[in-house]
């Protein structure tokens, strides 16, 4: 059995009202899809079918395992993310994130399970304060020539070296 396979689902055959999928996907399914991100998650589809329409509500709760961005070791970031779109038997193709074999019907959804969990992601990956792995990112700080993106053209890093400088000047001339 194919990794995907909890998620290709036989539209024409659903019954009228809710039907629920559930499945756990680790770090097979990403690969199966073709993405670098790895982890373990719950997935659940919930699928309600009025007539020809179908509202699907993809829910993702887990762990995604990713590289930091400043010390570019892996990082678990806990990711819980609900994503809703509507689908036609009229219109199948309309949504990118679902493909449809033309001649069985069968759409498969995991890469609307895959864009429910990479848009749950934070915009920032990193390890919690002082969680870096610190050879890494001495080398990393090293090659990129500034400290601490995001901080660097911020006034307050400026303030903040000119007091550190007055306080070694002050300490070297005690000494
Ligand atoms: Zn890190």
């Amino acid at each position: 059995m194919c990794i995907t396979d909890p998620f290709h689902v036989f539209l024409a055959g659903l019954p009228e009202g809710g039907s629920r999928v559930e499945a756990d996907i680790s770090d097979s399914f990403f690969a199966a899809v073709g993405e670098s991100l790895k982890g373990h998650f719950r997935v659940a589809l919930d699928i309600v079918r009025l007539g020809r329409g179908f509202t699907v509500a993809v829910k993702a709760e887990g762990t995604a395992v990713a590289p930091c961005d400043a010390c570019l070791a892996d990082v678990e970031v806990p990711v819980s993310n609900e994503c809703t779109f509507t689908l036609s038997l009229d219109d199948l193709g309309a949504d990118e994130s679902v493909r449809v074999d033309g001649r069985t019907a069968m759409a498969d959804l995991s890469w609307a399970v895959y864009e429910t969990i990479a848009l749950g992601m934070p915009t920032r990956v990193a390890h919690v304060e002082g969680g870096c792995d610190s050879t890494m990112s001495e080398i990393l700080r090293s090659h990129s020539g500034r400290a601490e993106e995001g901080e660097g053209n911020s006034p307050w890093a400026e303030l903040r070296k000119i007091t550190q400088n007055n306080q070694s000047i002050t300490q070297d001339g005690t000494s």
